[in-house]
């Protein structure tokens, strides 16, 4: 098998791809070919951020020491179960479960941390959807936390049917 590629390796070259998806998003943006606003650009960039450098694939390998654990700090522990949960290179490596699982994972952490503080905090409320929020809000960051991870992906080799081919094996 060809070498993996490290940390840093994918880090660089998920800001390299950014730097170019950006710089052609200001051009047709100025050409008027495409209309983004500075909200959807935002959240398409945070979320391309954090789908690189804190929700990396290889967190499969979190049990151990990998490069997008130590970037949460003391919170990387958090990242242990999922570590141990999955296969490195496995479903989460996969097109599209894989980037959900992690997600989910998150949502799960985040949903118990939210019940331990109603817990501990009686009367609390659980904070609102904005009033406007429809599914189109949601493709910008989508987009951008997908396509981090589906970099990572392409410089790992692993194939778009990669999902589909563990299943077929079984
Ligand atoms: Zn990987």
């Amino acid at each position: 098998m060809a070498p993996v590629p490290s940390g840093r390796v994918h880090n660089l070259i998920n800001i390299a791809a950014y730097s170019v998806l950006a710089a052609g998003a200001l051009i047709a943006t100025r050409q008027e070919l495409v209309v983004l606003s500075p909200a959807q650009a935002l959240q398409f960039t945070l979320a391309f951020a954090a789908g690189t450098f804190l929700l990396s694939p290889d967190l499969d390998l979190a049990e151990g020491r990998v490069d997008s654990k130590r970037h949460w700090g003391v919170l990387g522990v958090l990242w242990v179960p999922y570590g141990m949960l999955f296969s490195h290179r496995g479903w989460s490596h996969t097109w599209l479960v894989g980037p959900l699982t992690r997600l989910l994972y998150v949502a799960l952490i985040a949903a118990l941390v939210w019940g331990a503080l109603l817990y501990l905090v009686p009367g609390m409320t659980l904070p609102q959807w904005p009033q406007t929020f429809t599914l189109q809000a949601l493709w910008p960051p989508l987009l951008g936390y997908y396509l981090s991870q589906w970099l990572h992906l392409m410089a790992d080799g692993v194939r778009p049917d990669h999902g589909a081919r563990r299943a077929r094996r079984r």
